[in-house]
């Protein structure tokens, strides 16, 4: 039996290291997949239970430097399953903020230092340009004597991840970008080191004053200043999951033997009652048995208005009770909350791994092990046709310039960040607007879609039609005619159907058993009263049967948008009914949004076709498709997908599942808190189509960010090396200082964490 399993990873730096965790787990026996989120710093495990355990697991990266995380049993005890999971969540991100809080103190000490360093090192520069008199002999055998001293602290206490990052590279032949830091900080340690202790011995060789414990020190304080910014940003990527976790109460007050005792939130079971005062948040989904309301929905509809409820209403967990009070019946506990599946949604999304990002995982995973050769290289050209030239003196020291230089601006951080940082801003933003995404495929595919299908019913209509008009063709008196009509309907679950009982109830006309009923897929239904069949349908139902109809009747009513029930036996029409939706406020400002955005508009419906014409000239759609059975739909999205063009289609979830997940993005319209998450691509909760737009606006927003990421990475990368090698050296006497260097590193990392969060505040 195979799990799946996704764990916090500590110790995680970068691309490199995920590189490293998913190959050492995939050698190991038992596991079948393993990938890792270096902007999460989570890893999805998929692994035999009989062959390997997560502690196992843990221990295979524990020699490389990290660890699985994970929740401790008393938190497993506070609630079931999965909510374990997000309390680990939390847990996590205590320990975050530890660890940023210990970085900046370490930034603090590192940074006086450096500005020191930077200054003996200005003055040496001056000096040797005239600009400030030399050092006195004095003051330059003080500093002479300092500086390693300072160098020692930096690079043993502040740098002790990088110099754990070359120790791992030289005893198991793993390398990531730390090794790549620690390789160079420590190389311009050793060396001058070497010719500070060796100066005799070696003043004939080298130039014994050129020493290169600035370097070390500046390096060092920009990388960790850098890191610390970094990992600043990146907790704030993932506010939005933390303000849906705030969204949970704790504690619930439940009735229990008659009393009303607060209970923590893990022991409310199905049915239990609970008491909401006002301005209490509702802690697990039910339905209300006492009492009526105004419940604040926002936080998982989006829909800013208080909702009334009653007696037999829903509620769901998280929103907030503004005046009333009233008792509820527990009905979804846990995990099973629509709250709790928006949360494991969203943690899922952002956990995920976009298409994209495929390249840079690539290129990051033989980045390290490229670079490591590269700098080697150059310092061995460096060497070899240095010293013919320049004189061994000054060969090695350009050549150790170069060689740190390549290893520091190398580090392929950015790159690793590039993708997984926007796609966690871009999820969570989602989330705010009630737009819920199921993993980062979805919202990459989402930006290049060039038509929107759209189902009529609940889409672009309310999807609450009332009955308006009654035509009886028959012997039967009016009130009979509805009667039997509304029997039949009552069995259905259609809208229309929805319609017409109704109608009957408010007119208080009675309604009698039927036998044999069943529905017609796209037309109608069937059903026998007192042992006649009759039909109800559409006027593609009366033409299968072959009685008489003229539809002209029903024309004049179809032309205005109305919906004809028709109602027949097997011998002739005995009446019509008609029936008529209400267009959305926000349809017609959606369908002008997406033809801004270049995106053509279809709508398909089982619907009379004049009625559905009216309709989509009202909204201005452009290409209207009418009389389409369910199963057709679904061969109307492959012969739009065959001609070119990226489809998302957007219907009610339930019905059109086949449809949705035919589109290349299925997106399910919620209503109200009656939501089928798991059958769509998208969600967009409180069914509102403007909500579309946005989350198209917001697939753009996002690409454009990891683009602007990945770009911005690779640049830094592909300008950075050759230069720091020296290649231009020999034409322009060009080489980079490795404090630039580690500047450049830095700045590349924090750059492109900004820039994701850029798409935080971004209007949609
Ligand atoms: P849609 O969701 O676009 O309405 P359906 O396949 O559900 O598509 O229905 C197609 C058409 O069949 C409806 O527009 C209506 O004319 C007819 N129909 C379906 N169910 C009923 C019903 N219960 N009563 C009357 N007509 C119905
Ligand atoms: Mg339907």
């Amino acid at each position: 039996m195979s799990t799946t399993k996704t764990y916090n990873v500590r110790g995680m730096h970068c691309a490199s290291c995920a590189g490293i965790i998913e190959k050492t787990f995939k050698k190991t026996d038992g596991v079948q997949s393993a990938e890792v989120n270096p902007g999460t710093e989570t890893v999805k495990v998929v692994f035999d239970e009989s062959k390997t355990n997560p502690h196992h697991l843990s221990q295979k990266i524990e020699k490389l430097g990290y660890t699985l995380v994970f929740p401790t049993a008393e938190e497993m005890k506070m609630s079931a399953e999965e909510h374990a999971g997000h309390l680990g969540l939390n847990q996590s991100k205590k320990e975050k903020l530890a660890e940023v809080a210990d970085m900046r103190s370490k930034v603090i000490t590192v940074i006086p230092l450096a500005v020191f360093s930077v200054f003996v090192m200005g003055w040496g520069i001056l000096a040797d340009y005239n600009v400030l008199p030399k050092m006195s002999d004095t003051l330059y055998e003080f500093l002479h004597h300092l500086l390693p001293l300072m160098a020692t602290y930096v690079l043993f206490v502040v740098g002790k991840p990088y110099l754990l990052g070359l120790y791992r590279f030289l005893r198991y032949g793993e390398a990531n970008m730390d090794t790549l830091i620690g390789l160079g900080t420590v190389a311009a340690f050793l060396y001058s080191f070497i010719v500070s202790a060796f100066e005799d011995v070696l003043k004939s060789l080298v130039d014994v004053h050129q020493t290169y414990y600035d370097v070390t020190i500046i390096v060092i304080a920009f990388i960790a200043l850098g890191k610390y910014l970094e990992a600043r940003s990146k907790i704030k990527t993932g506010d939005a999951i933390e303000k849906l976790l705030n969204l949970q109460t704790k504690t619930a007050l439940v009735i229990r033997e008659g009393k009303e005792v607060e209970v923590s939130i893990g022991e409310v079971v199905h049915g239990d009652l609970i008491v909401v005062k006002p301005g209490a948040k509702i802690p697990v989904d039910g339905v209300i048995t006492e009492g009526s309301s105004f419940v604040d929905e926002s936080m998982v509809t989006g829909e800013p208005m208080p909702v009334q409820k009653k007696t037999g209403d829903r509620v769901v967990a998280g929103t907030i009770n503004t005046s009333g009070a009233f008792v509820f019946k527990a009905t979804n506990v846990g995990s099973e909350t629509l709250l709790a599946q928006i949360i494991k949604m969203v943690e899922e999304a952002q956990g995920s791994k976009a298409p994209i990002q495929a390249l840079a995982d690539k290129i990051s995973s033989i980045f390290v092990p490229t670079v490591l050769i590269i700098a080697f290289l150059a310092l061995g050209i460096w060497l070899l046709f240095g010293t013919s030239t320049l004189g061994f003196s000054q060969a090695i020291s350009l050549g150790l310039v170069a060689f740190v230089s390549i290893l520091v601006i190398a580090c392929p951080c950015a790159l690793g960040l590039a993708t997984p940082t926007a796609i966690i801003v871009g999820v969570g933003k989602g989330a705010k607007e009630g737009i819920l995404i199921k993993d980062a495929a979805t919202l990459e595919k989402l930006h290049n879609v060039d038509t929107v299908i759209v189902d009529k019913t609940g889409t672009i209509t309310i999807g609450k039609p009332t009955l308006v008009y009654v035509q009886n063709l028959s012997n039967l008196k009016d009130d009979e005619l509805v009667s039997i009509l509304a029997s039949l309907e009552k069995k259905s679950e259609h809208p229309i159907a929805h319609a017409v009982a109704t109608y009957a109830e408010e007119k208080n006309i009675t309604t009698v058993d039927v036998e044999n009923f069943e529905g017609i897929q796209g037309k109608g239904l069937k059903g026998s009263i007192n042992g006649i069949e009759y039909y109800v349908g559409n006027a593609k139902l009366i033409n299968d049967l072959s009685v008489a109809f003229d539809t002209s009747k029903i024309e004049e009513f179809t032309a205005q948008g109305k919906t004809p029930v028709i109602l027949a036996t097997k011998e002739k029409v005995l009446g019509f009914v008609m029936v008529a939706d209400e267009i959305k406020a926000e349809s017609k400002q959606a369908v002008a949004d997406l033809h801004k955005l270049g995106i053509k508009v279809v709508m398909l419906t089982g619907d009379d076709e004049r009625a559905a014409k009216y309709m989509a000239s009202l909204v201005g759609i452009d290409e209207v498709i009418a009389h389409v059975l369910p199963q057709d739909k679904l061969a109307k999205i492959k012969e739009l997908q065959a001609q070119g063009n990226i489809v998302a289609m957007a219907g009610d979830g339930v019905n059109d599942a086949p449809a949705l997940a035919q589109a290349d993005v299925g997106i399910a319209m919620g209503t109200g808190t009656d939501v089928a998450i798991e059958s769509a691509g998208i969600t967009l909760l409180g069914g509102d189509i403007s909500k579309l737009v946005k989350a198209i606006k917001l697939s753009k927003m996002t690409m454009r960010g990891i683009k602007q990421n990945l770009f911005w990475a690779f640049i830094y990368n592909i300008v950075g090396i050759p230069l720091a090698a020296g290649v231009f050296y020999p034409f322009f006497g060009w080489l980079l200082n490795p404090v630039f260097a580690g500047f450049a590193m830095a700045f590349s990392s924090v750059s492109v964490v900004s820039n994701s969060l850029r798409i935080k505040a971004k209007k949609l």
